[in-house]
């Protein structure tokens, strides 16, 4: 956004006059993110605070020049994030429904898509936060019921308007909020699941590509499901034969789809709560080819590998290894530690799915772990793709934080 269109949106003001209270002023560091397309301001490029409590701000430079409308966290180390270009736009219901609605109106077509079944995908991510230009907002669909996430004090503040919005234009029966994740305490706010509106099941029936499975929006990670990997299950599903592994596979999401051509499929997990779901789901299906076994996948794929296991098809999707970058170092030694066991565990010609959700585990990064572990397997392995996040998970070029998740298919040629 720095070409001469982003520059003619600025409206001066003539000079650097005193900020109101509804003004934040930044420097120039600040100001030049926004012109690169990244909606984030920091508190420490923030020159002057807005003497209002969390809500919306406009937003100049030192010069006095309007560089737009923000949503400003007095706590958060995220001061401002961008809202509108607009300085003097007015952020009420109908601002937040016609930006709700254009998120709603890019997922139509998925929205309609069919699986093999004919039957519709009734679960997918609504808004994706800075990816539909939403900061700090997620909101999941499940079938008649949504379950959201408010992940900033000033977004909090608009939860009437979100809410009335979201009824709107969806018309669900219920909404559910999530509002557990740590990066609330960050912000000031408490962490909370209540409920919005109308009612929301303790279990969701949800349809995936020909799959059904239960999604647990009450207790479930995340807002009950992990929805990023849908469209990886589906394609995983193609390519799945033989005996099959699904590590760290939470309620057998992986495993139902793996199922359909794998002679045998076992999930692996360390929770009780997930593997007792993913029985159930494999019974929604009539699968009787799905076995559970509750380990810590670590030692688990190391005794495997000693006992000389093999596997035809194996899924790797742990959780996030690198909470931080400071973290990093350790992340890496356990990504390749499981990749390197999944390759050895790989029969001849199989195929390996795995993956990484953690943003600070680059695509550069995960691509150089995958080669290392290659390397140390001793085996050849073709790179037959990279996956990136759905189209529902909206990652912005320009905004590096609305990606995380990345995978690779590997086919084992010895
Ligand atoms: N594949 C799943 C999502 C997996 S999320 C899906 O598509 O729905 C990561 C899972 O790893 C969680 O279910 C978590 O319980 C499990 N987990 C975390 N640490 C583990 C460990 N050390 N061993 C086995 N499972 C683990």
């Amino acid at each position: 956004m720095s070409g001469p269109g982003a520059r003619s949106r600025k409206i001066r003001t003539g000079g650097a006059a005193a900020a109101a209270g509804d003004v934040a002023v930044v420097g120039r560091r600040g100001a030049q993110r926004w012109e690169r397309g990244h909606p984030w301001i920091f508190r420490s490029d923030v020159e002057s605070f807005p003497a209002v409590p969390a809500g919306v701000v406009r937003v100049r430079d030192e010069r006095g020049q309007w560089l737009g409308t923000a949503l400003w966290s007095p706590q958060s180390e995220i001061a401002l994030r961008l809202l509108d270009p607009r300085p003097d736009v007015r952020v009420d219901a109908d601002w937040w429904e016609g930006r709700i609605a254009q998120a709603v109106a890019r997922r139509a077509t998925l929205a309609n898509s069919q699986g093999n079944s004919g039957e519709l995908v009734n679960a997918y991510r609504l808004v994706h936060a800075e990816g539909d230009g939403l900061p700090a907002l997620v909101c999941d669909r499940y079938d008649r019921w949504l379950v959201v996430q408010f992940l900033s004090a000033a977004v909090e503040v608009f939860r009437e308007e979100i809410v009335a919005a979201l009824v709107k234009l969806t018309g669900v029966a219920g909404i559910l909020a999530r509002n557990d994740p740590p990066l609330r305490s960050r912000e000031g706010l408490v962490r909370e699941t209540v409920l919005l509106y109308g009612d929301v099941p303790r279990e969701i029936e949800v349809h995936e590509y020909g799959i059904r499975y239960l999604a647990a929006p009450w207790t479930g990670q995340k807002t009950g499901a992990f929805l990023d990997q849908r469209e990886n299950r589906r394609l995983v599903g193609t390519l799945s034969r033989g005996r099959a592994l699904d590590c760290f596979g939470y309620h057998g999401s992986f495993a139902l789809h793996l199922a359909r051509k794998a002679s045998e499929v076992i999930v692996l997990d360390i929770s009780e709560e997930a593997l007792a779901r993913a029985i159930k789901n494999a019974e929604l299906n009539g699968y009787r080819n799905v076995r559970t076994v509750q380990a810590n996948a670590f030692d688990w794929l190391r005794d495997s590998e000693r006992a000389g296991e093999r596997f035809d098809t194996i899924v790797l999707d742990p959780p996030s290894f690198a909470r931080s970058r400071t973290t990093l170092p350790g992340a890496l030694r356990g990504y390749h530690e499981i990749n390197l066991r999944a390759m050895r565990l790989l029969a001849r010609g199989g195929i390996l799915f795995t993956a990484s959700c953690s943003y600070h585990m680059t695509k550069a990064l995960f691509s150089e772990m995958l080669a290392g572990a290659a390397a140390d397997s001793g085996r050849k392995f073709v790179l037959r793709a990279m996956t990136v996040q759905p189209p529902d998970h909206p990652e912005l070029l320009t905004v590096p934080e609305t990606g995380y998740l990345k995978g690779a298919i590997l086919e084992a040629l010895d």
